[in-house]
This record gives structure tokens, sequence and C-alpha cells, in this order.
């Protein structure tokens, strides 16, 4: 059974309890993990506390923090099959992903790593020649760090490195229904590398349990977090009474704007990819296809033709495109979208139903699905589903695209297709969103900021404000020949 990771120690839950993992493939039992309660997150959080305030990680010397972050990288990229076996047993999404999201986890350490050993501050010009004057980074402190269980290590990744490559302190919380391979690389580091205990600490169970003292809690100082609108904006809530300091990554409701000039077999090639990538479980996934009028039909029509190609199954099949959604539950609410969106009178063109093949009757498989004749005031349209739901709306000119692309709450991604080099800048710069794609959708690298607009979220990952996050900044004020302050009178 997998334990928590309180203070360099591994440890049974204090109440004993446990929880299975269920593989989204088929409902079995994949493993058995602790379940924390209230009272464990406390004991993680004081861990961290003291490990910070003794200073033994904050202090040591920049490039060694570096080495072990990068060391970090390196233990990833040594145990990729491993990882990325585990990462598919809980995720259900194929093992050629998973894989890819090993290579991007090392990616993200080997960054983070080279900041950590290159941030020393500014001088900046004081007011006298007696006066040095400094602007140096410090690590913001006790740092709680919850991912979701979509890109369950690689969103840990995202926070875990520029936390310690800063020198925070921090405790872990993956989802709860996708522990194992945030689990797994605790237990590595652990093994391979000489952290102070309680530098870095593992939780793992319920949200809104161990959620609680993660986000209220006086000796907590910073809470990342990556997951759903309302749990975000509940934990900012909850974390105000404090003034911690509270990063956000949210949904998203993203728009694929394509214009009539380009090659349409790519531009349906990659909505396929925007839409229909891990079911549709992305945060950037490209929900919302906005088309001009003149190849509506003809896109559809190409984007149809090539679902048959998205083979779903188990992850650990050959040319499974595919995997199921994560949980029942969350298949059911996708399929009260579906229903809902054709009772409000849009066009179902594919999908909307779970496939027929008996050999995946115990997954929470559905279809990919596409409607047409959708407007905007559809709740299709706006609320993020996060399966393989892809609605289709037409647009007669480009104000009227960047309209209906900005109608939303959401501002975390979005694409323009076009060929005309002006109309393409003039729609990147009129998206209301973290990162636009220019005839591309999804790729990211460690290198460039990550992060929403609107409700999409607050403040950014990866990149060096992805590391700036994780620092507090300190002017230190030294002036060489001290004299009389002059406000009271001398003499
Ligand atoms: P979720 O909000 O249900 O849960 C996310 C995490 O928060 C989990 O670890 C969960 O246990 C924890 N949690 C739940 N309630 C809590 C509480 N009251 N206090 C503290 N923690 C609590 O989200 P999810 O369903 O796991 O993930 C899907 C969502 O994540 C989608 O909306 C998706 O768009 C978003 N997401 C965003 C990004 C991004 O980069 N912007 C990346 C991935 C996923």
């Amino acid at each position: 059974m997998t334990l928590l990771f309180l203070d360099g120690r591994w440890q049974p839950a204090g109440g004993r309890a446990t929880r299975e993992i269920l593989s989204p493939h088929d409902g079995r039992v994949v493993a058995e993990v602790a379940e924390a309660t209230a009272e464990d997150a406390v004991v993680a959080i004081t861990a961290a506390r003291r490990a910070f305030d003794t200073g033994t990680w904050r202090h040591t010397p920049a490039p060694e923090r570096a080495r072990a972050i990068a060391a970090i990288g390196q233990l990833v990229a040594e145990h990729r099959e491993d990882l990325a076996h585990l990462e598919t047993l809980d995720t259900g999404k194929p093992i050629a992903e998973s894989r890819v999201d090993m290579d991007d986890i090392a990616a993200v350490f080997a960054y983070f790593a080279g900041l950590a050993g290159n941030e020393a501050g500014r001088v900046v010009a004081a007011p006298s020649p007696g006066v040095v004057s400094r602007v140096q980074r410090e690590p913001v402190g006790v740092c709680s760090l919850i991912t979701p269980w979509n890109y369950p290590l690689l969103q840990a990744a995202w926070k875990l490195a520029p936390a310690l490559a800063a020198g925070n302190t921090v405790v872990l919380k993956p989802s709860e229904l996708t522990p194992l391979t945030t689990h797994r690389l605790v237990e590595l580091i652990d093994t391979q590398l000489d952290l102070p205990p309680g530098v870095l600490n593992l939780v793992l169970g319920a949200g809104p349990v161990v959620g609680e003292p993660l986000t209220t809690h006086p000796d907590v100082d910073l809470v990342s977090f990556t997951g759903g609108v309302a749990t975000g904006s509940a934990i900012m809530a909850k974390a105000a009474a404090t003034i911690k300091r509270v990063a956000l990554e949210l949904g998203g409701k993203n728009p694929n704007l394509v214009f009539a000039d380009v090659d349409l077999d790519l531009a349906a090639d990659h909505a396929l990819t925007a839409a229909y990538l891990h079911a549709g479980q992305v945060c950037s996934a490209g929900s919302r296809l906005l088309v001009d009028a003149s190849i509506h039909d003809d896109l559809v029509e190409r984007i149809v033709a090539r679902l048959p190609e998205i083979t779903l199954g188990d992850g650990f099949v050959e040319g499974v495109r595919c995997g199921p959604l994560i949980s029942p539950e969350h298949r059911a609410k996708v399929e009260g979208y579906i229903a809902g969106a054709i009772d409000d009178g849009a066009s179902l063109v594919a999908g909307g139903r779970r496939p027929d093949d008996p050999s995946l009757a115990h997954g929470t498989y559905l279809l990919p699905t596409l409607f047409t004749d959708v407007d905007p005031s559809m709740t299709i349209v706006r609320e993020e589903v996060f399966g393989p739901v892809l609605t289709v709306e037409a647009f007669r000119t480009e104000a009227e695209a960047v309209a209906l692309a900005n109608d939303t709450v959401y501002g975390l991604a979005g694409a323009v297709w076009t060929n005309d080099a002006g109309r393409a800048e003039r729609v990147a710069g009129a998206l209301r969103c973290g990162t636009v794609w220019i005839n591309d959708f999804h790729p990211y690298f460690p290198q460039a900021e990550w992060g929403g607009f609107k409700r999409s979220g607050i403040g950014r990952e990866l990149g060096i404000a992805g590391y700036d996050e994780y620092t507090e900044l300190k002017h230190v004020h030294h002036t060489l020949r001290p004299a009389v302050s002059g406000w009271l009178p001398t003499g």
C-alpha cells in the first residue's frame, strides 16, 4: 500500500483509512493508497514550516539546489517507462502520451534547475552615492501544491520544480483519483536525493478534507492550485483570511478559429487533436471550433470523416488513440451536457453515446462527439465540458470571429488558422487569453509562460514568471555612512 510522506518519513494515514484507485479502462482496483485526514495535512504543514524556518533548504547555495532539481529531472528520465506505465494505469491515457508527458516533465525540471542557478537579484540606482540598494528574490515559504487528475505528474512538476528551485518547502497533494505517479516520484526523490526532512511532504486524500488545512492553515504562505473554477474560487476565498499568495490554473473553453484561406485538411487534422486529445480532458482543449461560413460544411465533413481514426481503448494497446474518461461520475456529467445540448436544439452530427465495443463496456468510454447549429447562449458552448465534445459555429467577418471567440468567461488558450500574416497578428492580439497559437494547436514548453486571462486563473506557470510566482521581492537598502535622521532637533 502507498503511504503518506510526512517530515521525511513514510507513514500510514492517521485514521488508517485507505482508498482504492480504479482503472478507468475496466474499473478494476489498481492500487490501494493511504487516505489522509486533515490532521495528517497539518502534520505535513508543520514539518514544512519547521524545515523552512530552520532554513536548511533555502540557505542551501542556489547552485546546489539547482543540482538537486536537475537530478529530479534525470530521475524522471531514467524511470520514464515505469512512470509512464503508472500514468496510463491511473488516467487511462495512451502510453505514448504518458511517455511524452514524462519527457516534458524531465524538461521542466531541467529548465527550473537552470533558473535557480542563475537568479541573484539586481542592484538598483540609489538616490544618493552613500547608499547601496539591491532587490533580491527570496522564497515565499510553505507552499501547498494541489493538482488535478488529467495530467497528474506534469501538473505536479510545473509547481514542484520552481517551488523547490526557489528554496520553498512544500506539501504536495495530487488528485485523489490519480495519485500514483506523484507518489512514485516522491519515493524516487526520497531514495535517491538527500533533501532535508520536511522540505517535501506528500498527502493523499479527498480535496475538501485535506484541502481545508492546505488552504486555511496560518503556516501556509502560498497555495498553487490547478483544477476547476468552482474549486479555485472556493480556495481563493479560504486563502483570503490569512492573505496567502494564490496561484490558480483553472479551466478553459478555448476557441479554435479557422479562416477560409487555409489548407482545410491541415485545419481539420489539428481541430481533431485540439478537441479530442486525451478525450478532451485537457484544460486547453479546442472545444469551440469557429469557422468561416464559406468553409463550414466542408471542414465539418473532413473532421467527421476522420473520427473513426480515433481508436478508443486500453491505453496499453498499440494503436489506441484515446482512452476513457476519468470516472463514471465524470462521464455522467459529460453525458448530461450532451443531453442538454440536444434539448437546446443543437444538431448532433457524430458520437453522443458510449461505444458499442463490448470489450470497452467496463470502462468509462464515450465516442468523440460533434455538434453543429449551436449558438453562443447554449450551455454546451458556454461551459467547460472536459470531455470529447466539439461544437462548431460559423462566422462571416474577422470582427465576428473575434467577438465569438472572446464571448466566454474563460481565457486560457486559443488558436487562429490563416495564411494572412496581418490577420493572424490582428486576431492573436485581439484574443483575450494567455496562449495563442497561430496555425497550430496545443504546443507548450517550459520556457514560455502558461496561464489564464479572466476566470481561467491568476498567475503563471512555466517560464520566468512561473519561477517568480514562488518568490518574494526584498529591497535591501544599505547606508554606507549612517548619520542622524534629521527628523528630531539636534544639539
Ligand atoms: P478539481 O477542482 O475537482 O480538483 C483539483 C484538485 O483540487 C484535486 O487535487 C482535488 O482533490 C482538490 N480539491 C478539491 N476540492 C478542494 C478543496 N475544497 N480544497 C482544496 N483542494 C480541493 O479539478 P479536477 O476535476 O481534478 O481537474 C479538472 C479541472 O482542472 C478542469 O477544470 C481543467 O480545466 C482544470 N485544469 C487546468 C489546467 C491549467 O493549466 N489551467 C491544467 C489541468 C487541468
